[in-house]
């Protein structure tokens, strides 16, 4: 009935640093970048001289000595300097074997961050983080894990705010798998003018405050423009985006959970689109970006919440607006992105654009489940679009 998987999950919690200590976590920080930015030049001096990459063994060794000519290296915490090592070599694998982009240098401008392999020490009830040679640190533990703790890592954001992230192993148990039948399947369009629209009719809304928070981005971003470089008008607005982006982050996360975990609750399969979704011309970039990594993060919280619960996440590709097509074979050509609503000519009903396209989905999701095809065969079922019926 129940198996059990091994998962990683990570926990993030803000640190409150006293003074002292965030003068010394930023040294951390500034030891970290620097091997990283040292290691990342031998490499690539060693890869352009002798047309090979130098081995983590042969980075080791030289660190080690490393340290000797530099004593303040010794200062801090070892481990993330070798973890700044370990994350190098891993991102010029990627560069080798996934053909990903080439390791860049770390910028003092951009995040800093620091992994602690091990030698974290976690006190819950005094609400405190220890971490190596930094001490005990201030924290809230907004919720405790079990699992064992596999890596973590203290970041600073652009806005200031020191962070924990503890990336946990877990063994979970997990429920078998509910079958699909189709009666507690439901249907989800994802778009612009509502976050979410299902085939129940149920419309969810962008949250409210995401547009009057993209306002005041734009607002600042112009501002910041306009600044001289190095001014300290510059570096003060700098911070106020960086908080506010953060600010837009956590509200965004946590609508997504509520509706995700709603929805699986509910439901036994959902199905979506895919997320590359095309169509949404006229839209203000911003917000489209800030829309589609919404989606992903979604899809991606909908797919592990389903399977911890034993549920099933459909994703079709969009082969057809499925806004268009009614469920008598109809195909609406004419539809424009204005019109919300529309009546079918060949059988009378009464459609609104979203409703329909998430039943649309639905039928789709499941068709392909039954016929591994993403475009349906079964006339009664699924009727296909008849070309003869475009007008
Ligand atoms: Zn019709």
């Amino acid at each position: 009935m129940w198996y059990s998987i091994t998962m990683l999950k990570a926990y993030r919690y803000r640190l409150y640093p006293t003074e002292e200590q965030a003068v010394f976590l930023n040294r951390q920080f500034g030891s970290v970048r620097y091997v990283h930015n040292w290691a990342l030049a031998l490499a690539t001096t060693t890869y352009q001289t002798q047309g090979q990459g130098i081995t983590r063994f042969q980075l080791d060794k030289r660190l080690t000595a490393l340290k000797q000519e530099l004593p303040w290296l010794g200062e801090v915490a070892s481990q993330p300097l070798q973890q700044a090592l370990v994350h190098l070599d891993k991102a010029f694998t990627r560069f080798f074997r996934e053909k990903k982009g080439y390791p860049h240098f770390h910028s003092k401008r951009g995040k800093q961050s620091a992994t602690y392999p091990q030698g974290v020490k976690i006190h819950w009830e005094n609400d405190v983080i220890y971490l190596p040679k930094a001490g005990w640190i201030r924290t809230v533990f907004s919720r405790r894990f079990v699992g064992t703790v596999k890596t973590v890592t203290v970041s600073r954001a652009p806005s200031g705010k020191f962070f924990a992230s503890v990336l946990v192993e877990d063994e979970n148990q997990v429920p078998d798998a509910v079958p699909e039948t189709g009666e507690r399947a439901v249907g989800g369009d994802l778009g612009l003018h509502d976050f979410m629209v299902l085939s129940t009719g149920e419309k969810y809304r962008h949250p409210q405050w995401l547009e009057r928070e993209l306002y005041r981005l734009k607002i600042l971003q112009r501002r910041l423009a306009k600044t001289t470089k190095g001014s300290k008008n510059r570096a003060k607005l700098r911070r106020q985006i960086a908080r506010l982006h953060e600010r837009v982050a956590n509200r965004r996360q946590d609508f997504l959970h509520k509706l995700s975990t709603d929805l699986v609750r509910r439901f036994d399969t959902i199905c979506i689109e895919d997320l590359n979704v095309a169509g949404m011309v006229g839209n203000h970039a911003l917000a489209r970006r800030i829309a589609q990594s919404g989606w992903a993060e979604f899809r991606r919280q909908l797919e592990y919440k389903a399977t911890w619960s034993g549920k099933h996440v459909r994703v079709i590709g969009r082969f057809a607006p499925s806004s268009r097509l009614c469920p008598c074979g109809y195909y609406n050509r004419l539809l424009t992105l204005a019109d919300r609503q529309w009546d079918c000519p060949d059988c009378g009903r009464h459609h609104d654009r979203d409703i329909l396209a998430a039943n649309n989905i639905k039928r789709f999701a499941f068709a392909k489940h039954l016929t591994g095809r993403d475009t349906p065969g079964e006339p009664g079922e699924c009727p296909l679009v008849d070309e003869r019926r475009k007008p």
